[in-house]
């Protein structure tokens, strides 16, 4: 092994890139996609249906609505929920953007609540702070792919009245309390982007054991229109009604296919990926200058990332250092997230200017995430390994 780091000019540890996460396309997608492509339906047609059944039973949920992106189904979620102008919806400020932005699509507001230091999800005591007469939802991420405080989010949205609505983009598959994330909160939100568990190209979807959010929902994805079109030429009917202001945001059978092909391998998918984050956090236990994600009790994650965080105060440097000399190893590594209050919109928007959540602000400049993807081999998992030793021991205090 050669001990000088690649950033000042030595070997790395890798020579081909390895990046942060990356979809797996098999034979067998290929000719689930290529079938499609040569049926009479490649847009609104039976495989919509039959990815939305797989896709419940899989989450353990009466109902999905599948949509043309987990943004796209973020923003159905809060339509579904009724919100609107001078509403509020509750949501954390460490997630992407979109988690957010789909309450400003509805003209209402987004109220960020501090994170937990541990799993970096929304504070449910902190959640509590921020509640006002105007709060009708409450927006938990499942950071990483580790459930939110769920049991508690809910008794407090329950005593509020306000909705719950889950965005799990990052927790396909994750466990709370030994049940499966999907029907635990009022909707709940996955995306298929290619970095998630499973892809559909774009994709999202909601799921729901509530009848009128999966009506409504469903109603929001295809104009507002009650019916849809392969059902009017089924049933030799032309009159259709708008009832509500909705979008096209419906998925085509083309991602469907492929979606359908991608879910009978999430078990898998998941199996390995939890290997991946054991096999890290055991190399990490020891290593100066690494915290692994925390895990609770009660969860048991879909390991979409693995962030870990970077303790400056073991180190010589600080995350940006440690950041580029792992990229000249070749490891593609990635920072999940800049917290959404710091973005330049909501700055001006709400007159943020830092240090309005100092948790989620200080974990923020300690975030890596590194690759986790479940078609990692073994070799692969050793090199993250062997470049995170090498930095970490170039920079030791
Ligand atoms: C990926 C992601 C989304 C959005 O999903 P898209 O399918 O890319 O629109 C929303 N929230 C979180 C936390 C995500 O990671």
């Amino acid at each position: 092994m050669n001990y000088r780091l690649a950033v000042d000019g030595g070997v790395p540890v890798r020579d081909t890139f390895l990046p942060y996460g990356r979809q797996s396309i098999d034979e067998d997608d290929v000719a689930a996609v290529v079938t499609v492509l040569r049926s009479n339906w490649i847009t609104t047609g039976p495989l919509v249906e039959e990815f939305e059944k797989a896709l419940a039973q899989k989450v353990e949920a009466r109902h999905a609505v599948v949509f043309s992106s987990g943004t796209a189904a973020l923003h159905g979620a809060v339509f579904a929920a009724g919100l609107g102008p001078g509403d509020e919806a509750v949501t954390t400020p460490l997630t992407f953007a979109a988690t957010a932005n789909c309450v400003l699509y509805q003209g209402a507001t987004p109220v960020f609540a501090e994170v937990c230091s541990d799993t970096l999800t929304i504070d449910p005591g902190e959640i509590t702070k921020r509640l006002t007469s105007r709060t009708k939802a409450i927006l938990p991420v499942d950071y990483a792919g580790h459930p939110a405080d769920l049991d508690a989010i809910r008794d407090i949205a329950k005593r509020h009245h306000a909705i719950v609505i889950e965005d799990a983009a990052h927790a396909l598959g994750a466990c709370y309390r030994g049940r499966r994330v999907g029907a635990l909160s009022e909707m709940t939100v996955f995306s298929f982007h290619p970095v998630k568990h499973i892809t559909t190209g774009e994709g999202g979807a909601v799921t729901t054991n509530d009848e009128r959010f999966h009506e409504r929902l469903r109603l929001f994805r295809n104009h507002g229109i009650s019916t849809e079109a392969r059902q009017r030429q089924q049933q030799g009917q032309w009159f259709y009604e708008m009832v509500a202001l909705g979008y096209n945001y419906r998925l085509t059978d083309i991602g469907c296919a492929l979606g359908l092909s991608q879910l009978k391998k999430l078990d898998a998918n998941l199996k390995r990926r939890r290997e991946i984050a054991a096999a890290y956090t055991r190399a990490f236990a020891n290593l100066e200058g690494v915290i692994s994600p925390a895990v609770r009790l009660e969860a048991e994650p879909a390991w979409h990332l693995y962030p870990i965080r970077i303790d400056s105060a073991k180190l010589k440097t600080n995350r940006e250092e440690i950041f580029r000399a792992l990229r000249a190893e070749n490891i593609g590594v990635n920072v999940h997230y800049i917290p959404v209050h710091l973005h330049p919109y909501y700055r001006k928007k709400y007159g943020f200017g830092g240090g309005e959540y100092p948790i989620a602000e200080a974990a923020y400049q300690g975030l890596i995430s590194l690759p986790m993807f479940h078609a990692m081999t073994a070799g692969d998992v050793d090199d993250v390994i062997a470049a995170c030793v090498k930095v970490m021991h170039a920079y030791a205090n």
